[in-house]
């Protein structure tokens, strides 16, 4: 209720001060795009016969019902069918994939797998009018000022001509082949054949170059990999495991750790990070710098190791060594009765909203740790049947 009334107080500064219908909003909303630059002409254009369009409220307030796992995340988006795909697209643009990574930096098949993952390669860049989409986002009161910048940045690109007003994306206003937000393409797009547009959708050239772009921003190291498939020691101590803790590889060889193969680690300084996305039963992933980058652009570790392990895949690598799991997904009510149950027992497992964060993997690894489990902080089946 409190958090409520901040957020509305915050709220009567913004445009839906005093708009209760769409209308007023949109009056609202055309002076302050206006006072930000963008002109009159265009703004009326955006707005004519405008509606809200409900079902995307809909869809923003539905969530998954399951929780994903990383075999189940995995197997979903790196398919036969999307590997297939992503070998024509590699094949297709090899001499402006080429031309990129010399500018840039980012390597043909990490490009393409980003591209991939957020659209199929381009051919589901998504339906929605992006003026319609964040028009009514920003009307919903919970996100609004996030979005009203973004339906403004929109506006900008539109007044510019680097976007048609006619545009389509994502329920939630992403846009094109790299699924960028308005805000992004003003940050980040690039117009890499000099025709005036920022075309995300059609033109090879400026996605490439708009997608590179951001990774380069976001910290890509030209010629590293982002990361790689190892097995962990049976007598390996878990404190050790996830992105706050950075050690050099030489380190980590000495405490155990081996390439998928078994093999040694490269002799190297390079610093890296251990994760196990389903604990101690693997898969387990040394990750460097240029994972962290891919963070930079969707903050999910799954959606990172998707890219990182599709790349790999396009590049000529093969599946991963670890054996899948097959393991009960989670419901998000069964990882919030985990997150209350931790609570209860007086581990702090921070607001139970069925998403495990890292406030309730430290929680669980604590449990784990006081009843003689693996401390692997891993919130799955197993600590979910323990807990009941
Ligand atoms: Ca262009």
């Amino acid at each position: 209720m409190f958090l409520r009334f901040i957020f509305l107080v915050l709220l009567s500064s913004s445009v839906l001060a005093s708009s209760h219908s769409f209308e007023d909003f949109l009056n609202n909303l055309h002076q302050l795009a206006t006072e930000q630059g963008v002109s009159k002409a265009t703004v009326d254009r955006a707005f004519y016969q405008l509606t809200p369009n409900l079902d995307i409220l809909e869809s923003d307030r539905s969530q998954a019902e399951f929780s994903q796992n990383f075999w189940n995340y995995l197997g979903k988006r790196v398919s036969q069918y999307r590997l297939d795909n992503g070998y024509d697209t590699l094949k297709q643009n090899r001499s402006l994939l080429n031309k990129t990574y010399q500018q840039y930096g980012v390597p043909a098949h990490v490009l393409v797998s980003f591209l991939g993952l957020e659209s199929n390669y381009g051919n589901n860049t998504g339906s929605y009018s992006l003026v319609r989409s964040l028009a009514t986002l920003a009307y919903d009161p919970r996100r609004s000022v996030f979005f009203t910048s973004e339906l403004i940045a929109l506006l900008k690109l539109i007044d510019d001509g680097k976007v048609p007003l006619e545009a389509t994306g994502s329920w939630a206003g992403a846009m094109g082949a790299v699924q960028f937000m308005p805000s992004n393409v003003i940050a980040y797009g690039v117009d890499a054949d000099n025709d005036g547009k920022i075309d995300l959708w059609n033109n090879q050239a400026d996605i490439l170059a708009s997608a590179a772009n951001f990774l380069e921003h976001l910290g890509w190291n030209r010629g590293e990999k982002w990361g790689r498939e190892v097995t962990i020691s049976e007598d390996f101590n878990y404190e050790f495991v996830g992105l706050k803790t950075k050690k050099q590889l030489d380190e980590w060889q000495t405490l155990g750790i081996r390439s998928a193969n078994r093999s040694n680690l490269p002799e190297s300084s390079m610093a890296a990070s251990l994760i196990l996305p389903m604990g101690y039963k693997g898969p387990a992933f040394l990750v460097y710098q240029n994972f962290r980058s891919i963070l930079g652009w969707n903050h999910s570790t799954l959606y990172a190791l998707a890219v990182g392990h599709l790349a790999d895949r396009l590049s000529g690598g093969g599946s991963l060594l670890a054996t899948p799991i097959d393991e009960p997904l989670l419901k998000r009510d069964d990882v919030m009765a985990i997150q209350q149950t931790l609570s209860l027992l007086g581990y702090d497992a921070g607001e139970a909203d069925g998403i495990a964060g890292p406030k309730t993997r430290a929680a669980a690894k604590d449990f784990q740790k006081d009843i003689g489990m693996v401390a692997d902080g891993y919130v799955g089946y197993e600590l979910f049947q323990r807990l009941q």
